[in-house]
């Protein structure tokens, strides 16, 4: 989460694909299935406990959450994580969304409550460690590059830029194998039936 606020590179994610990570997260302590499975997410409006697989590439809901996510139970939006970068850009650029933003917001709820009408998949999909820890260097590539120099003031070489990619695509290679061993991903298909019955 205090990765989410940080980063830069994060901003990107935020205000051009609509990508948001809710406020809170619920996680099943000392369950044994993986992880995906046993995190849920409250809506602070309905008090549902949403599946933390509903907001999903798969099922076309990971992006474009530029509101929050949307509750498919009472159709209000969960509240949302907010970039710090973001935020000054949003501040930056206020005169300009302000007087469409409630109009987009409607559109943007239609498009929502169309979404979420059509059955939601909860299974996860087969996790590519190499394509996670390739996002994560690109992210982490652009956000610290920006941090070094234009926020620190490191004199830019090309060299340096290259130490850069080189050293995130090592550490965004490595974040992704560490990740896959976390979710435990392979056991997950059988358990998906309970996760079906949940909203
Ligand atoms: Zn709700």
């Amino acid at each position: 989460m205090l990765h989410w606020i940080l980063n830069p590179g994060l901003a990107f994610n935020e205000l051009l694909l609509g990508q948001r990570i809710p406020k809170v997260t619920l996680i099943q302590k000392r369950s044994r299935v993986p992880s995906a499975e046993k995190t849920f997410i409250p809506c602070p409006h309905c008090n549902t406990l949403h599946s933390g697989s509903k907001w999903t590439p798969q099922n076309n809901t990971a992006f474009k959450n530029w509101f929050g996510l949307y509750c498919d139970n009472c159709g209000k939006t969960i509240p949302c994580v907010r970039n710090v970068t973001s935020l000054i850009l949003l501040m930056l650029t206020f005169p300009v969304w302000y007087w469409f933003k409630d109009r987009w917001k409607e559109k943007w709820l239609e498009v929502q409550k169309e979404k979420f009408s059509r059955p939601m998949v909860f299974t996860q999909p087969d996790f590519k460690w190499w394509y996670a820890g390739l996002q994560y260097a690109v992210v982490m590539f652009v956000g610290m590059s920006l941090v070094n120099f234009l926020l620190l003031n490191e004199e830019f070489t090309w060299k340096r830029l290259a130490g850069n990619a080189i050293t995130w695509l090592i550490g965004g290679l490595l974040f992704g194998l560490i990740m896959k061993k976390l979710s435990g991903n392979n056991s997950t298909r059988q358990r998906n039936k309970n996760t079906q019955s949940l909203t």
